[in-house]
């Protein structure tokens, strides 16, 4: 492991480019242009995170005349089974026409139709929030931007860990996962944007990267954030959905709302029964599934309409995937099945915990899209949560004189990467790798039972072992993929404690304990809060009551 470093410094340093963080990055330069912002991105600002290219929706706005923000509100306590502050949501709906115009002035493109109507469609319980965006260049657009505002981005360094100055968060130090080198960002304030953990349940392809969400997603803002004394919840939300089988690409709400019918296996027609995403999956696991989508009933131009957008818009990629599948929608169904179980704050609910203006609980740090616990803001909360962490961190920033490097920490992390550099074991880290996210599978996730979450928690102390003392360490590759895995781990403790913890059922399939098979929302209608005791695997829990709006 090479052992060169570099410092920066920084008013504002953004930790993950894709959508919040270039979001974040844009807005706290426009706030004051010359602050000087840094990100550090693990992948390339470009192509990175679950927009990836382009885009097909804006899942949540208020469109005037279409929706209210209070009817988001109503539809949010539902989809969250009333866990969840209402602040947050209603920042983030309030904002979300005016980001909009902001993302219009940017060249993105929402189709209206001749009389000006804009195309919002129903997916949620309550309104219609889902506006249709035509965009298959967002994330090279928003990339274009970053770099045009002047902003500084590292490329392909993983943010390792946060610097900390007397109790505020005073920066971070990355490393580059390509060469080794570490970068050491000192920085007044610091917004997390790493993204949920992606890479946390093993999908059934037995793939480890083959997983619905962006693979580059490690839960590392989490534990980030968790080692910096920041409280993170909703860890026992573990979620996964229903969408195209093996290549795990969605696009059920694309063409349920231009006429596409569902089948179960018996070929019973559930388009008008329950078909959300619970209900898909409990259907497959009742042994009725696969569930089919089928188009085939439709006329020429609506299944090339449907084409259109999920060929060109969000993940080009479809096309080859069905056409080497042989599937033609004019004559065979898409199969659908449940995905990897992942954790995440923006399309799930787990998240480090944020107050409406992007703070979270400790000074200095910050946290936005699906990183923070902003449930179901899809990637609208991740936009409008960019701008809100930007502007409260752009604003922190001024008022406090720049944090004194922490010389111990950057030392530490020296003797931390050359220790890691020197594991001479026979497993291979993607092995070790395997195994705790099979590990995952089996202990942490629905149905769940006391006994198996506790056989859960021993199986991480066995893993821990494994990456200090088994693994084989030979290649820059490896030492960042042991971070990873720790981070992986990281959050399958706090996933785990959570599950513990509350000892009901709820969310449906993503909570289900079979030893508490009932909702109580007498005792836990609330929040299970989780930090760090003296490890990872120590997790200190406690309850907190959910906030309405005055
Ligand atoms: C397949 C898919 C389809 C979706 N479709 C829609 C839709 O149609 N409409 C909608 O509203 N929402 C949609 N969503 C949800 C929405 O895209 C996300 O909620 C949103 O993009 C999340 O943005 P983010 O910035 O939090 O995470 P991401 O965009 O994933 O960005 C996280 C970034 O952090 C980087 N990173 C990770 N770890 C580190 C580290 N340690 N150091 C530095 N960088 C790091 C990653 O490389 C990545 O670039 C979809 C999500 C998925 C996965």
């Amino acid at each position: 492991m090479p052992s060169t470093s570099y410092t920066l410094d920084a008013d504002v340093l953004v930790l993950g480019g894709g959508s919040a963080g270039a979001m974040a990055a844009i807005w706290a330069k426009q706030q004051d242009p010359s602050q000087k912002v840094v990100v550090f991105e693990k992948g390339d600002l470009k192509y990175s995170g679950c927009i990836a290219r382009g885009m097909d929706a804006l899942n949540i706005v208020a469109v005037p005349g279409v929706s209210t923000p209070q009817e988001y509100i109503d539809s949010i306590h539902q989809t969250c089974d009333g866990v969840v502050d209402d602040g947050p949501s209603y920042a983030m709906v309030c904002r979300s026409w005016e980001l909009v115009q902001t993302l219009k002035d940017w060249g993105v493109y929402f189709p209206q139709d001749e009389g000006g109507n804009y195309e919002v469609l129903k997916v949620h319980p309550k309104g219609r929030f889902a506006l249709t965006m035509i965009e298959p260049e967002l994330k090279t657009k928003l990339a274009a931007r970053v770099l045009a505002s002047g902003c500084t981005v590292v490329n392909r360094v993983m943010a390792a860990e946060l610097l900390l100055d007397e109790g505020r968060v005073a920066g971070a130090i990355g490393l580059n996962v390509r060469t080794g080198e570490t970068v050491v960002c000192r920085a007044k304030a610091t917004i997390v944007t790493a993204g949920g953990a992606a890479r946390f349940g093993l999908p059934s392809s037995g793939y480890l990267y083959g997983v619905y969400d962006y693979p580059g997603n490690t839960g590392d803002g989490y534990v980030l954030a968790y080692r910096a004394g920041a409280a993170l919840t909703g860890f026992e939300h573990t979620t996964r959905y229903c969408i195209v089988k093996d290549v795990n690409i969605p696009l059920l709400y694309i063409v349920l709302t231009r006429g596409a019918r569902v089948f179960d296996a018996f070929e019973e027609d559930i388009t008008s029964s329950d078909i959300s995403i619970n209900a898909l999956v409990r259907r497959h696991e009742a042994g009725r599934g696969p569930v089919h989508i089928r188009l085939s009933h439709l006329p020429e131009a609506k299944i090339k309409a449907i084409e259109e957008i999920l060929f060109e818009v969000e993940r080009p990629v479809q096309e080859r995937f069905h056409q080497g599948r042989g599937v033609n929608f004019r004559r065979q169904d898409i199969e659908l099945w449940p995905t990897d179980y992942f954790l995440c704050g923006g399309h799930g609910m787990s998240g480090v915990r944020v107050n409406e203006r992007a703070e979270t609980t400790v000074p200095g740090l910050y946290a936005a899209g699906d990183n923070a616990c902003v449930p179901r803001g899809h990637l609208s909360g991740a936009f409008v949560f960019g701008q809100i962490a930007a502007e409260s961190a752009s604003a922190y920033a001024k008022q406090v004189s720049p944090p004194r490097l922490n010389e111990g920490q950057v030392a530490a992390f020296a003797a931390k990467l050359a220790e890691i550099g020197a594991r001479r074991g026979r497993v291979s880290v993607d092995e070790c790798e395997h195994k705790l996210r099979r590990m995952i599978n089996d202990y942490a996730v629905p149905p769940k039972n006391e006994l198996k979450l506790a056989e859960g928690q021993k199986w991480l102390g066995r893993i821990e072992e494994d990456l200090k003392c088994r693994v084989q360490v030979g290649s820059v590759r490896d030492a960042f993929k042991v971070l990873e895995v720790e981070n992986i781990l990281g959050c399958a403790a706090v996933s785990l404690a959570a599950s513990r913890e509350r000892k009901e059922s709820r969310w449906g399939t993503w909570h289900y304990r079979a030893d508490y098979p009932e909702k109580d929302d007498a005792n836990w209608a609330k929040h299970i809060l989780c930090r760090r005791g003296d490890a990872d695997r120590d997790v200190r829990i406690s309850h907190k009551p959910v906030e309405r709006l005055a």
